[in-house]
C-alpha cells in the first residue's frame, strides 16, 4: 500500500524559515537535525533532506540516511550537496531558482551604490550627530560605470539589465559565451577585471570557481577597482582582499557573502570603503516564502512520483 505524505520523513538541516517549518510539519513528518545533532535516533525514518546554504547533504549525511531518496535545498546555489554521491545513490536533487532572482540582483545593484556612495558611512555621520560639524566628503559616482560580471546565468543577467538602466556599460565572464547577449566576454577573469570598474561575482561555486577572485584579478582590476560579492564567499580569496582593501590595492568592496560565515574578517569591521551584509540576498518576507513553496512542491512532486519542478539531479 502506498506511504501517506504525511508518514514521509523530512529532516531539515538547520533553521531557515518558519513559514517553511510550518509548512513541512504540516505536510510531512518533520524532523529537525539541530534538535538532535546526532540524528541516529530517526536516521531510518527519512526519506528527504531539505538544506539551506549553511547546511546541505554531505556525503557524511548521505551515509548515514539509507532510506534517503530527496535532498530539496531552500537555496539556488547546490555548493553545500555531495551531487556526486547522490548520483551515485540515484539520490534526486532540486533548488529554487527563478524565484529569488530579482532580490539578489537587487541586491546586487543596492551594494555597488551603498559601496560607492558611501550610504552606510553617511548613514552613521548623521546619526552620530557629525553633520553639524560639516559636509560628509564627496564619494564616487555609479551611473555610466563599467561593469565586469562573473557568471551571466539568471542572477548576473538581471545584475546587467539592471546596471544597463543605470547607463553602465556591461561585460562578462561565463563558462560559454553568450550568443544572445550584446555584452562583451572576456575568456578569462584577469582580462575582465582589468577591462571594468566594478567587479561583481554572481557565479555558481564549484571547483573551479573557488578563489576565481584571486590576487591577479584584484590587481587586474586595480586601486580605483570596486568588488561586489553576491555569489558565494569562497568565490573570493578573502585573506587576499582584505590585504588588498588594506593597503589601498582595491578602492572598496560590498560583500553579501564570506568564506567562513559567520565569521567576518576583523581588519573589514572598521573600513568605511566596504559594506557588509549577512548572507541576505534573497531574503525578503515575499522571496522567502516563494522558495519555501518551491520546496515544498518539488517534495510532493517528489513523494507523487510526479516530475519534481526544479531540479538539479
Ligand atoms: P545560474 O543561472 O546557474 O548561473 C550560474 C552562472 O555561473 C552561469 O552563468 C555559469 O556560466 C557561471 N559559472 C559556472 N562555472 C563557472 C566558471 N568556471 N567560470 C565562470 N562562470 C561560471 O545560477 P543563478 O541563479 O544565477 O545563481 C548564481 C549563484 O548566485 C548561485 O550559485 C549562488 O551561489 C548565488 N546566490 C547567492 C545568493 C545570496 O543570498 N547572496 C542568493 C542566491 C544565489 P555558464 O552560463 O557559462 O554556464
Amino acid at each position: 500500500m502506498a506511504r501517506k505524505l504525511e508518514d514521509m520523513g523530512v529532516l531539515m538541516t538547520s533553521p531557515m524559515s518558519s513559514y517553511l517549518e510550518r509548512q513541512l510539519d504540516d505536510r510531512f513528518k518533520l524532523f529537525k537535525l539541530w534538535e538532535s545533532p546526532s540524528g541516529t535516533r530517526f536516521s531510518d525514518s527519512i526519506v528527504a533532506v531539505v538544506g539551506d546554504t549553511k547546511m546541505g547533504a554531505d556525503a557524511e549525511l548521505i551515509e548515514s540516511l539509507p532510506h534517503l531518496g530527496m535532498v530539496a535545498t531552500y537555496s539556488v546555489g547546490f555548493d553545500k550537496i555531495d551531487l556526486d554521491k547522490c548520483r551515485e545513490k540515484g539520490i534526486r536533487v532540486a533548488n529554487t531558482p527563478d524565484v529569488l532572482t530579482d532580490d539578489v540582483s537587487d541586491t546586487a545593484i543596492g551594494l555597488a551604490l551603498a559601496t560607492l556612495r558611501k550610504i552606510c558611512a553617511c548613514d552613521g555621520f548623521v546619526r552620530n550627530g557629525l553633520w553639524k560639524s560639516g559636509d560628509f566628503h564627496l564619494c564616487s559616482k555609479f551611473s555610466g560605470k563599467s561593469i565586469g560580471i562573473i557568471g551571466l546565468g539568471r542572477i548576473g543577467s538581471a545584475i546587467a539589465k539592471r546596471a544597463e538602466a543605470f547607463g553602465c556599460t556591461i561585460s562578462y565572464n561565463s563558462r560559454s559565451k553568450k550568443h544572445n547577449s550584446n555584452y562583451t566576454y572576456y575568456s578569462n577573469v584577469v582580462d575582465l577585471a582589468a577591462n571594468c570598474q566594478i567587479l561583481i561575482a554572481s557565479c555558481a561555486l564549484t571547483q573551479e570557481t573557488r578563489h576565481i577572485v584571486n590576487r591577479d584579478v584584484i590587481g587586474a582590476l586595480g586601486p580605483k577597482g570596486i568588488l561586489i560579492n553576491i555569489g558565494r564567499g569562497a568565490l573570493v580569496d578573502e585573506p587576499e582582499l582584505v590585504s588588498a582593501l588594506l593597503q589601498g590595492r582595491l578602492a572598496g568592496a560590498g560583500l553579501d557573502v564570506f568564506e567562513n560565515e559567520p565569521v567576518v574578517p576583523e581588519a573589514l569591521l572598521g573600513l568605511e570603503n566596504v559594506v557588509l551584509q549577512s548572507h541576505v540576498g534573497s531574503d525578503t518576507v515575499e522571496t522567502s516564502k516563494a522558495m519555501a513553496d518551491l520546496v515544498v512542491a518539488n517534495l510532493e512532486a517528489y513523494f507523487l512520483n510526479k516530475p519534481l519542478l526544479t531540479p538539479v539531479v
